[in-house]
């Protein structure tokens, strides 16, 4: 079933373009709130958790090599400084990372004293965070999982990723306590996304290299400033902040190679992007949003 409705906003006003001729998907434009998205959806299928069998724990830790970690580093900590300011003194606070990844980010947070915990849906991942970092990690998705209420939920993207991102933001809803706060982080769609899908339109379906990346199975939604808001607050949450950010979680080399850009050229090309995000002239990629759920946060028991 190709998307009828904004996922955003809920408009039924959205554009479709032409298919890509290398990959066939089509994707969309809401023309309300900005959101771009790939329409046909039906062959996404989730599963409920991937083994080790699957991923193995040394695979796993390959990939995690190949992340910039000096730039996840500082946008954890400016994430807890933001979620600091608006639950007070984090000592005994409760936090819940969702796709919490080799548990990291909730390392950064024990620190702060908060009380962490997790879920992943790779056991390899449960397996890292556990190893590395004693962080516990429930596996499986949080809509079959029974937790207690929280006072932070955290989604470091993780909403491009899932089937179905606005059940999973009201699963995140119903796990705060009143006050609570949410974080998530998600690709935002830039300048480039947009004239990249104005190019390839204008060449019926080719020169998709760009979009055909940006926009894929494993990440279809690219969410405008506008089109966050309004996902977040048709959930209920109020005090919404959305940020724009340059955060590069691959390396600049392994994500041109990644785009199918010959080794030769993307080392030139990789040198420039590293230029421009240590100048902080690079595209803001990411969305950064803060938002919190109605209601008064009960003191720490
Ligand atoms: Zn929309």
């Amino acid at each position: 079933m190709p998307v009828v409705t904004c996922p955003g906003c809920g408009s039924t006003s959205l554009r479709g373009y032409t298919p890509s001729r290398r990959t066939e998907r089509r994707n969309f434009r809401c023309r309300s709130c900005g959101l771009l998205g790939w329409s046909d959806r039906a062959d996404l299928v989730m599963p409920d958790s991937v083994g080790l069998d699957e991923i193995s724990v040394e695979a796993r830790e390959a990939w995690i090599a190949s992340k910039r970690t000096s730039t996840a580093d500082a946008a954890y900590d400016e994430a807890l400084d933001r979620l600091e300011s608006r639950l007070g003194d984090p000592n005994g606070r409760r936090i819940y990372d969702i796709g919490a990844g080799d548990g990291l980010f909730l390392a950064h947070a024990a620190k702060r004293g908060y009380d962490v915990r997790g879920n992943d849906l790779i056991q390899a991942n449960v397996e890292i965070a556990k190893a590395r970092y004693d962080i516990p990690l429930d596996l499986g998705d949080i809509a079959t999982l029974e937790l207690d209420p929280v006072d932070a939920v955290t989604l470091w993207c993780v909403i491009a990723h899932v089937e179905d991102p606005t059940s999973l933001l009201q699963h995140s809803y119903d796990l705060l306590r009143p006050g609570g706060v949410i974080f998530l982080q998600t690709p935002r769609r830039t300048w480039i996304d947009r004239t990249a899908l104005g190019v390839a339109e204008a060449a019926k379906g080719r020169l998709t290299h760009w979009s055909d990346r940006r926009i894929a199975p494993h990440h279809w939604l690219l969410h405008t400033a506008r089109s966050m808001r309004a996902t977040l607050e048709a959930l209920g949450f109020v005090d919404v902040e959305v940020l724009p950010r340059a955060r590069y979680s691959l390396d600049s080399l392994t994500y041109l190679r990644s785009m199918g850009v010959p080794a030769g050229a993307a080392r030139g090309l990789a040198k420039a992007a590293d230029g421009m995000i240590r100048g902080g002239i690079a595209p803001r990629i990411v969305l950064e949003a803060y938002a919190r759920k109605p209601g008064a946060l009960a003191p720490v028991s």
